[in-house]
């Protein structure tokens, strides 16, 4: 039997619906929540990204700011920029779209941001407090709770073999640390794993972050694994994921489908994450 098509949008309804409350809550104080997207690249995926959370936003009361700094800013401008938005009161929610151009440094960019904006969850400190079972205290990375959230549809983490495929810091990184804190036994594979299938033999949740389009084939895993592909890659005929579906889906038992799986949670996660941000930073 082919596996449950895990699509992210019922899900992404019930948080955008959640955000709407608390948003018209703000309006209501004559408060317009601002997300600023800051854009330091030409790249396809960045750009994608950015498109589908400006759709998500229209009809939730959220203003959203493109900053666009094109391909050629440099590393002092970008870093500049994340500091004046990160001092503007006017500003509740800062994303910066990865990649970034080739020889700009994401992590010196993300040290510039106040923690408090960081509705990717991607800063020093709330990696850390992921990192360190304080999650509780944190704006937790975005994607990483779009997989795990996606997964749970399929029941509880708890005391399950989970396999992560890539240890980037958007996903994979922050995604292990926090199937840890949700008690799952984890195995992180990446570039240097030996045997993915061995790796992934004995799991019951495959998550696959590695921005390699169709990296993952039915002859990585095993039968009934429920599948999260976070994969974003842009091809020429679209976006695919990193799982190649049309191999796995006869064995898996669930799959979400890319697009309109993880990453159509993820940007409603992103504005739940501005909700968050917004309270920690005590705009009332
Ligand atoms: P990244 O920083 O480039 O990390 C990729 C990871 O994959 C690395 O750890 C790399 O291993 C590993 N990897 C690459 N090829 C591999 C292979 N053949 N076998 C095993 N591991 C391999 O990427 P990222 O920023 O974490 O993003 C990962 C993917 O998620 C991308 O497709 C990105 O577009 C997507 N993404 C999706 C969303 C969403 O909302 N759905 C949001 C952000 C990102 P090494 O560490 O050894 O190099």
């Amino acid at each position: 039997m082919d596996a449950v098509d895990l699509r992210g949008g019922p899900l992404a309804k019930q948080v955008k619906e959640a955000v709407m409350v608390e948003a018209a809550a703000y309006a209501e104080r004559g408060i317009v929540p601002v997300l600023a997207v800051v854009l330091a690249s030409s790249d396809a995926s960045a750009l994608s990204y950015f498109q589908s959370k400006k759709k998500a936003a229209a009809g939730l009361g959220i203003r959203l700011d493109l900053v666009d700094l094109g391909e050629d800013v440099g590393q002092g401008a970008l870093d500049g920029v994340l500091r004046s938005l990160s001092a503007d009161p006017q500003v509740h929610g800062i994303l910066l779209e990865f990649p970034l151009a080739p020889g700009l440094d994401g992590d010196r960019a993300l040290s510039q941001m106040d923690p408090h904006k960081d509705v990717d969850g991607l800063t020093p400190l709330n990696l850390g407090l992921v990192a360190s079972g304080r999650e509780s205290e944190a704006i937790p990375a975005a994607t990483p709770q779009a997989c795990i959230e996606l997964a749970e549809t399929q029941g509880s983490l708890v005391g399950k073999k989970v396999g992560v495929v890539g240890r980037g810091r958007t996903v994979g990184r922050p995604l292990a640390s926090m199937l840890i804190n949700r008690h799952a036994t984890v195995t992180v594979c990446h570039t240097r794993t030996r045997d993915l299938r061995e790796a992934l033999a004995h799991c019951d949740v495959v998550m696959v972050a590695a921005g390699k389009p169709g990296l993952i084939r039915a002859e990585h895993l095993s039968t009934g694994q429920i599948v999260i592909d976070a994969g974003i890659n842009v091809v020429t005929d679209g976006l695919v994921g990193d799982v190649d579906a049309e191999s796995v889906r006869p064995i898996a038992a669930a799959l979400t489908p890319v697009p309109g799986g993880v990453g159509t949670l993820t940007t409603a996660i992103v504005f739940r994450n501005l909700m968050r941000a917004m309270r920690l930073q005590g705009v009332v």
